[in-house]
This record gives structure tokens, sequence and C-alpha cells, in this order.
């Protein structure tokens, strides 16, 4: 057999060449280092893990994260593997020795049969001749095959920072404060005129939240990211911080809204979400992308009337990361469109982390293995962590309706709000609330997962 060309041995890669090897396909894995580095690597092992050694909460039932730990442990993961085998204390956390840990990926796929390590810069595409090939080159793709990919996907779909503005639950908003309106009711295509939800802000509270930006503690960018702001994406404390009025004559603009539960009092400002996935669980702040640090950002953000107990999904951030406009490249078994057989894995595509960027890697490697096998690739199904981050990635975007064409598409963690949603179990017959509502809510998402992972992969119930 033709064998699979895999480009990039970080986590991604890694998990996809150990995973089409295991399905009998022979692969060749490119990865520059040592020939060429990159900023944050600092080893020529694979796998490296460039900054903390967690691969965060291992908690099955209660947070997603450690759902995908679960479903890759049932998937055969060699990362998951990897990281077990050399774990060190960290409470409810998998945290791993890194060294042990990318020394053991790295021996057990020199020692694979099916697998061939080149160490060597792929400068371009793969050549059409490799007709199953997955890019997995990450958040700091060498910059030769970063440009050859933005000429293959066009200039607009390669990004080289993420402006992330942050995403919050919409079940923990507030709606008897805040209200469903576009602005001047635009009806967009695909629109309702009713498709951002508005937070109302008189003059003392937005002359305090403005405040509070300028003041609050920010992150410091590391020298060798560089000045990342760019056209339209300033961060909101750096908009703050040009004037007082600066963030009213921009994203927190009043005009074309009317507050149903007070029509007749104009807000002073307004701070608009705007949904973020299809199945409408989760919201974006729009034009807020911060460099607050995290702790700030919740403090803060929950000021804004109607977001009082605003649960969070992702908060804001910027950072250097190569990836792609994935949602309109990818199909749903992360091929190129124009390019069938060349699939993209990992950080690249617009996930994020250590975990899921692994993830992506084991769907990416099991797709090119079956399709080399003579298979249609198997699809997780979307109530698995597996599917539910697929779809972030492949599928389920909005694109704002009063900015056509606009990317709303942001790299992001596996998290709940990716999952379609279900109904919280009644406890002898009564509803539950509060946080018994969200821990049973968590848990019967959990467990509908495992089961259907279990199903995807074809193991016995349990
Ligand atoms: P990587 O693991 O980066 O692997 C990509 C591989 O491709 C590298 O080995 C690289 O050498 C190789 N490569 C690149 N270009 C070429 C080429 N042209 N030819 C051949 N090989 C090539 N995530 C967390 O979960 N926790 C953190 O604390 C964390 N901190 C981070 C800090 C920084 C500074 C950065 C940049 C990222 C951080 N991330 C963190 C994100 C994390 O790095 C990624 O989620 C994860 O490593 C992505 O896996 P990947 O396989 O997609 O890319």
């Amino acid at each position: 057999k033709n064998p699979i060309h895999i480009v990039g041995g970080g986590l991604a890669g890694s998990e996809a060449a150990w995973q089409a090897a295991q399905a009998g396909v022979p692969v060749v894995l490119h990865e520059m280092r040592p020939v060429r580095g990159t900023d944050a690597h600092k080893t020529d092992s694979l796998a490296e893990l460039v900054c903390s050694n967690s691969f965060r909460s291992d908690d099955a039932e209660n947070n997603a994260v450690g759902l995908l730990h679960a479903e890759m442990r049932l998937a055969g993961s060699l990362i998951m593997s990897a990281g077990d085998a050399h774990q060190v204390p960290a409470g409810g956390a998998l945290a791993v020795d890194r060294d042990g840990f990318s020394e053991a990926v790295t021996k057990r796929l020199e020692a694979h049969p099916l697998i061939t390590i080149q160490r060597e810069e792929m400068p371009g595409l793969p050549p059409a001749e490799w007709d199953q090939a997955i890019i997995a080159t990450g958040p700091l793709t060498a910059p030769s095959l970063a440009q050859s990919i933005a000429e293959a996907t066009g200039a607009d779909a390669l990004a080289f920072f993420d402006a992330i503005a942050p995403i919050v639950h919409f079940d923990t908003i507030d709606m008897n404060i805040c209200w469903f309106q576009s602005r001047y009711d635009k009806v967009g295509p695909g629109g309702t005129g009713k498709d951002y939800i508005n937070c109302p802000m008189d003059k003392d509270q937005y002359l305090a939240f403005v405040q509070a930006l300028v003041d609050g503690q920010k992150t410091e960018f590391k020298q060798w990211e560089g000045t990342p702001y760019f056209d339209g994406c300033l961060p909101i404390e750096i908009m703050a911080e040009r004037g007082v009025e600066t963030l009213r004559y921009g994203p927190m603009k009043p005009m074309g809204l009317t507050n149903q539960h007070n029509p007749t009092v104009k807000a002073y400002a307004v701070v608009q979400l705007r949904q973020d996935n299809a199945l409408g669980t989760l919201y974006n702040m729009v034009g807020f992308q911060t460099k607050l640090k995290h702790a700030e950002q919740v403090r803060i953000f929950r000021t804004i009337p109607g977001l009082e107990n605003a649960d969070f999904a992702r908060l804001g951030g910027l950072h250097r990361n190569t990836y792609i406009n994935s949602p309109t490249l990818l199909d749903a078994s992360l091929q190129l469109k124009s390019r069938p057989g060349l699939r993209f894995a990992g950080q690249i595509t617009g996930c994020e982390g250590y975990v899921e960027s692994a993830a992506i890697g084991l769907l990416a490697g099991r797709f090119a293995a079956a399709e080399r096998l003579g298979h249609a690739p198997s699809l997780p199904p979307l109530t698995t962590a597996f599917g539910a981050l697929l779809n972030h990635i492949t599928g389920g975007h909005i694109v704002s309706d009063d900015e056509p064409g606009k990317r709303s598409f942001q790299p992001m963690n596996v998290n709940f709000g990716l999952f379609p949603p279900v109904e919280a179990p009644k406890t002898e017959g009564k509803r539950l609330r509060g946080k018994d509502k969200t821990v049973a809510k968590r848990h019967a998402i959990t467990s509908r997962a495992r089961a259907d992972c279990r199903e995807w992969l074809g193991l016995p119930a349990q």
C-alpha cells in the first residue's frame, strides 16, 4: 500500500500516525525538528509539550476535556496511553512528566513497523503524488509551508494570530435584563432581525466599566509574539485607553436598539453578544477580544448588566496561532474540499490545546486510513466529545448577518456548549434548579457521549 504522509510530529501528527499504522496502513511522518526549530519547541522529541505539562481535568463525568480523555482512551490513543504512563500528581487533572511523555511517544512511533520518521522540513504543500496526506504543523507552522497554505486556500483563510472574544453559555445570561434584537432590526441572509443579545448600561455603569478595563491587569506578550494588533481587532482595553467615548462609538454603541424591558429609557451603551454555534448554546461578546488576565475578565465582564452570573465557555485572548478557516475549507472528514485526500489536523484546524489537537489528529489518522483501505470514513456522532469538537471545526458556524462574509470562526477548547443540549433529568418528578440542574445536565451529556462513543467504535455497551 502507498503510505499516508503526515507533516508535523506534534501532538496531532503523532496521534494520526499511530492510528493509521494501528489500522494497518504504512505511514511516513515528516518532522522538521531538529533540522529547523520553532520559537517555542526546545527538544527533538515528537509530541513535545511547549508550555504547561497538564492535559487538564481527567473527570469524564463532569468535564468536557475529561470526557475527551475517556473517548480517546477507548479509541486506543497513543497520546493518552503515554500520558497515563507518565502521570505526575496534580489533583483531578492529568499532568505528565513532559520529557518522559514525549520520549515515550517518540520511542513507540520509532518502534512501530509501519511507521517511518523523516526529519525534514516540508517547504510547501505535499506533492500531488501523495494521494493521502495530513498537514499537522500546528500553531507555529514553518513560514514557507504557511505561505503555500495561504496561496492554496486564499488570503483571508489563514490567520497568524487569534484575537479571541469571550464566549458565554446562553443559559447563564439573564434574559430578564437582556433582549434579542439586531441593530435597526436589520434582517440579513438567514437572520431574523433578532440575532443579537443586548446588555444595556446606563451612564454610571458605562463609565465604571471603561475605567475597570483601563485599570485591569493585562497579560504581557512574549517577545517573539511581535505586535499582533490588526485592523478591526484591537483589544477592548486598548480601545478604552484611547478615550472614554471610544467604545460608545465602537462595539458598545447604543444606536438602533430599544430595550424591550424598558422601551422609554435609552441605554447609554450596549454590549452585544452574537450566536456562536448552530445549536444556539453559545454566544460571543462582539468586539471584546482582549489581553486582560482571565480572572480579570471574569470579574469585569460580570459587572455587565445581564452577565452577573455568566459562565464563560472560553475567555478572550490574543496569541500567535496559525490556523485555517476550517468551516469553509474542510469537509466533514477534515479533507481540503479543493484537494480531496489532503487533510488537516491539530491546532491548525482551529481547535485549541494539547488534548484537542491530539483528538483531531486521532480522527484524521482514522479517516485517512479508512480511505486507504477502501472504506468511507466513519464520522463520530455529534453527541460525543469527538463529534462535538469536529463539528466546531468543520461546520455549525454562524456568520454574522449584518456583516456578511465576516469570519466568525475562532479557535476553541472542547466544552459542553458544543454538545446538543439535553433536558435536565427530574428527581422524583421534580425539576432540578441551579447547580443541581447544571450537574445533572453534565452527567446526562457525558453518559450519553460515552455510550455513543462505544457504539461508534464498535465496542460492547457497558
Ligand atoms: P504542535 O504540537 O506544535 O506540532 C506541530 C509540529 O509540526 C511541530 O513538531 C513542528 O516542529 C512541526 N512543523 C511545523 N512546520 C513544519 C514543516 N513545514 N515541516 C515539517 N514539520 C513542521 N496548549 C495547551 O494545552 N496547554 C498549554 O499550556 C499551551 N501553551 C502553549 C504555548 C505556546 C507558546 C504555544 C504556541 C501553544 C501552546 N499551546 C498550549 C497550544 C499547543 O501548543 C497546541 O495545542 C498543540 O501543541 C498543538 O498540537 P499540534 O500537533 O497541532 O502542533
